[in-house]
This record gives structure tokens, sequence and C-alpha cells, in this order.
């Protein structure tokens, strides 16, 4: 009796998930916008209806200013011509600011970096935006990464120093390799973003690499650290 109950449970449950992704939905505009939110990373038919019905709720003029958010962020969005940040104008605002010290120049993948380093509120300089990281395995060669930028930026005399900021993976390594081969005929110092234990981190399961590295790059101690 106990096998049977479960046995008829079981079914039930994948009927439930059959009959969910076969769904009809009562309205074809439902449909459609469940279908265009589903369309977003990490986010299933379920959730995308869940999402439709929430907005639904909503007031009309906050769902408004959601689609009329989306829909200005797709047109007037600009990438920055100095250094492909994200910008309202063709130059962002760290390269419009006087302030910003032009002899430092920080490579990095993509514009989320640039948000995490501008947060911490220590660095001064400008950055370039390469756009990603050389990796043969996605297909992803130099040519595709804004080396223009980088070759640009030197030729105009500005630059002293440039600071990879790359992640520590194979790949950043390669692409910081790649610019230094590329680049270190011209008068220019580089530099890397320190690599070691993270605060908070106990030294015991930091992993070898990390460890390895906090010992070579170890800093001068002062009252700072
Ligand atoms: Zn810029």
């Amino acid at each position: 009796m106990r096998n049977l109950w479960l046995k008829k449970n079981r079914f039930s449950k994948a009927f439930k998930t059959t009959i969910f992704a076969f769904m009809d939905y009562p309205s074809k505009v439902l449909a459609k916008a469940v279908e265009e939110i589903a369309g977003l990373p990490g986010i299933g038919k379920k959730s995308a209806l869940r999402l439709a019905m929430h907005l639904l709720k909503q007031s009309e003029s906050q769902a408004i200013a959601l689609s009329d958010a989306i829909k200005q962020l797709v047109l007037e969005i600009k990438y920055c011509k100095e250094c492909r940040n994200f910008s309202d104008n063709d130059l962002c605002e760290i390269c419009e600011n006087p302030k910003r010290n032009p002899e430092l120049l920080c490579i990095v993948e993509d514009v989320r970096d640039v948000m995490a380093i501008e947060n911490t509120g220590k660095y001064t300089g400008k950055y370039l935006v390469l756009g990603g990281k050389i990796s043969p395995m996605e297909g992803i060669g130099p040519n595709q990464l804004n080396m223009v930028g980088i070759e640009q930026k030197i030729l105009k005399g500005e630059v002293k120093e440039l600071i990879f900021a790359l992640s520590a993976t194979m790949e950043g390594d390669t692409t910081a390799y790649f610019i230094y081969k590329k680049f270190n005929q011209f008068p220019v110092n580089f530099s890397s973003i320190a690599r070691g234990i993270a605060v908070g981190d106990e030294l015991e399961y930091a992993d070898e690499i990390s460890l390895g590295r906090s010992i070579i790059y170890r800093l001068p101690y002062n009252e700072k650290n």
C-alpha cells in the first residue's frame, strides 16, 4: 500500500513538471512576457512567471519605469572612447575628471572590474577595459580585445605605469604576459595588483598558490598594513 502511494506521488510530481513545460498560458501577452523574462540568465520559466505576476501586482507606473529603464539602457548607453567604460557621453566620468592621474593606467577585463576598484576609493589613475581575456578554449584571441586602446594611450606619451588588474587565472596571466611582450619596448613600467591571502582568511585554509605568492610578494610592514 505504502509503495503504491509512493509510486503515485512520484508520478504526480513528474506529471506536474510535464504539465508546466507544456502549459498553455491564459493570455498570449503573458506567454510572451514569460518567454522574454526567461531569456535572462539564471531565470527559468517558473521564476519568469512569478516575476511577470509580480509586475502585474505592482502599480502601472512602477512597471513602466522598469521598462523605460531597460529601453534607455539598450538605446542610450555608450562606451567611453578613451577607456571602453560604460558612459552617458563620449568620455566617461573618470576619463573626463582632471583630478585623475593620467600616468597610471589600470588594465581590467570588463566594466565590473572598474566598478569594483572604484568602490575601494583607493585608485586615482585611469582605466583601460580590455573587453575580456585571452582564452584559446573560448576562441578569444588578442585581436578581439582592446589592444588598440592600450597602444593609443601609450603613444600619447602620458602613461608611465601599466597596472594589470586581471583575474588570477591562466587566462588572466596569459593576457598580462601578452600585453607585457607587446608593449615592453615602450618607456612604461609594468605592475600587477598584489595576489595572496584575502583579508579574513585563515592561513591554514589558503591554497598553496595563493600562500606561495603571498610569501614571494610580501610587503614591508608598517602601521598602514
Ligand atoms: Zn573613460
